[in-house]
């Protein structure tokens, strides 16, 4: 099979790699139908990790080729929908709906996703069905529910989006702009999406943001406050993950309210006096998105949402180098990679 691999920073080559096979019972082996590049891959790729020889890859979406011994809820032939965590879906953290820290949990990034083919570790747990052969043109966004459109919608449900509630996205890369279509299809009474950038600001209008404003830190919540009676959003995402973000979306949170965190954090600290007296709720992390794939999988196929949007760029996986180049030098935010 042909596979990406970083071989050093800025050293992306697709290459022969072996084909997998079933390891374990509970194993399925897909042919990928697209698979894609994410923001995280930037960290690797850049040298601010350490990187040497590794697959690359978490997103995935294709056909099943091959079950192993212990495999009920997914035949051979099936298109599949699974998430960048691998889980079970039976133990007790995963049936709270956890599934991203579930106790046989497989991080996909270490298998490599950017490839034509993947083992994929506890089929069962990990893999969801869609409702037959999808039309080519629902791929991109069947791809975009295996990562950012379940890590957007996670986002919004822990910031307890629903109707009557003021929302504010912090963040317009796919993750932030996905939290705006969660959001909307949540019930959201009102979207306010912090963008400067004209094209995201399009699509976050698109997905459902009714207000943009394009101010940051304590201007961008100064405008918050103006459109919530000096207040505050009751639900607020977070969806980038620095210091300045975490400071934007805690202040723009009212007493009460809640944050909902996806953006991976770096060297974000809160002091505790300002978290003691902003009365808010806190929560995220790394995103259960097996949690709601059904439901994602359902309003695709049901043509309610279009999340493939997000992505901003198309490519075979054999131009694999050039998508990364393109999201180093900030010319995408998303690459689609098509087989
Ligand atoms: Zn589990």
């Amino acid at each position: 099979m042909r596979g990406v691999v970083l071989h050093a920073p800025g050293d992306v080559r697709i290459e022969d790699r072996d084909d997998p096979r079933i390891i374990e019972p509970t194993d399925a082996i897909l042919r990928l139908s697209a698979t894609c590049s994410c923001g995280s891959d930037l960290w690797p790729y850049r040298g601010v990790e350490e990187v040497h020889d590794a697959v690359m890859g978490h997103e995935y979406v294709g056909i099943v080729e091959e079950i192993g011994a212990e495999v009920s809820t997914v035949q051979v032939g099936d298109f599949v929908v699974g998430s960048f965590w691998a889980s079970d879906n039976t133990c007790e953290i995963c049936r709270a709906g956890y599934q991203a820290y579930c106790v046989h949990r497989v991080l996909m990034g270490t298998i490599g996703t950017q490839a034509t083919k993947a083992r994929i570790p506890l089929a069962d747990g990990t893999l969801v069905a869609t409702p037959g052969q999808p039309d080519p043109d629902l791929i991109p966004s069947l791809m975009a529910a295996s990562d950012v459109l379940g890590t957007g919608w996670f986002a919004a449900v822990a910031a307890e989006v629903g109707p009557g509630r003021t929302v504010a996205v912090v963040g317009d890369g796919a993750v932030g702009l996905l939290g705006v279509l969660a959001a909307k299809q949540l019930g959201a009474e009102r979207i306010i999406a912090f963008s400067r950038h004209a094209d995201r600001q399009a699509l976050a209008r698109e997905f459902g943001a009714t207000d943009v404003v394009e101010e940051r830190g304590d201007a961008g919540v100064g405008k918050v406050k103006e459109l919530t009676n000096g207040l505050g959003a009751h639900s607020v995402i977070e969806a980038v993950g620095t210091q300045e973000a975490m400071d934007q979306a805690i202040r723009s949170t009212r007493p009460g309210g809640h944050v909902g965190f996806v953006g991976v954090s770096h060297d974000v600290s809160i002091p505790g006096d300002e978290l003691f007296m902003a009365g808010v709720h806190l929560h995220g992390g790394p995103a259960p998105v097996r949690r709601f794939l059904p439901e994602l999988i359902r309003l695709i196929w049901d043509r309610t949402i279009d999340p493939g949007k997000v992505f901003d760029l198309t490519l075979p996986l054999e131009q694999a180098a050039e998508g990364y180049r393109a999201m180093d030098e900030r010319r995408a935010t998303k690459v689609l990679l098509t087989l």
